[in-house]
């Protein structure tokens, strides 16, 4: 199992688009690689929702095994999530090494193959999850994602410091969701910029056909992503 490149979208703040940027990412990275998507996001998974797995995840064909982990293809991807393991109207209420060895297990147990990008979308917070990720998966860059708001700003700003301190290069910001006007809370994208101090990959408006996957700005704001990792 060879993985070329891993690139982790992260933001201590929750609801910033995390999870759908993640699965934008891979999916224009999948019409030309190979590539896998790991949602790390423990406690509030959602790729399973995004991709609609729901019918593979029930299926009979659809092993549980703890040390051999089939991640599931779709749309030319595989995809690897705890929502394919935790009922759905259950919630987690792990202490962090219970969560770390959990992280660890799903992570090293699954059968990826060789992929060309394993994408992986983080979880809130700046705890135990960034360690066990820093430490069993080392990603090569990070994409950091902050709404144009500053209290999503300063919670990513903090996780722009976790990773320096982790010593994982990030390799930019998108700010998610963008909102004009001025607000007590609203920050511009210079502002952003500067308290941020990482390369801007651009501005994605809050646009119901993104998060559906339909949006042209798909394309336009990934291809330098993708030109650069
Ligand atoms: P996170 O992973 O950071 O918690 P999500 O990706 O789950 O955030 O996004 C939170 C919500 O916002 C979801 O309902 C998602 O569909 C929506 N969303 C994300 N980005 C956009 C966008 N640019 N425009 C409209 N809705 C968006």
């Amino acid at each position: 199992m060879a993985i070329k490149k891993i690139i982790a979208i992260a933001s201590a703040k929750g609801g910033v688009g995390k999870s759908t940027i993640a699965a934008c990412l891979a999916k224009v990275l999948g019409k030309d690689n190979t590539v896998g998507l790991f949602d790390a996001d423990i406690y509030g998974p959602s790729q399973h929702l995004i991709f609609n797995l729901k019918d593979q995840i029930n299926s009979k064909a659809f092993k549980t095994s703890t040390t051999n982990l089939q991640p599931l293809k779709k749309e030319n991807l595989l995809i690897m999530s705890m929502g394919f393991y935790i009922n759905k109207d259950k919630s987690l209420t792990w202490r962090g090494p219970m969560l770390s060895s959990v992280l660890k297990q799903i992570y090293n147990h699954t059968k990826w193959g060789d992929l060309d990008y394993l994408i992986i979308d983080m979880p809130p917070g700046t705890g135990d999850a960034y360690l066990t990720i820093a430490n069993e998966v080392n990603p090569d860059g990070i994409i950091l994602v902050t709404t144009n708001n500053i209290m999503s700003a300063e919670d990513t700003l903090k996780s722009k410091i976790t990773f320096n301190k982790l010593e994982i290069p990030i390799l930019g910001f998108l700010i998610n969701m963008y909102e004009n006007g001025k607000g007590k809370y609203k920050m511009s994208a210079k502002e952003l910029q500067n308290l941020l101090d990482v390369n801007c990959f651009g501005t994605i408006y809050f646009d119901n056909n993104l998060a559906e996957f339909k949006s042209q700005t798909i394309t336009k704001i990934f291809k330098p992503i993708t030109e650069l990792i």
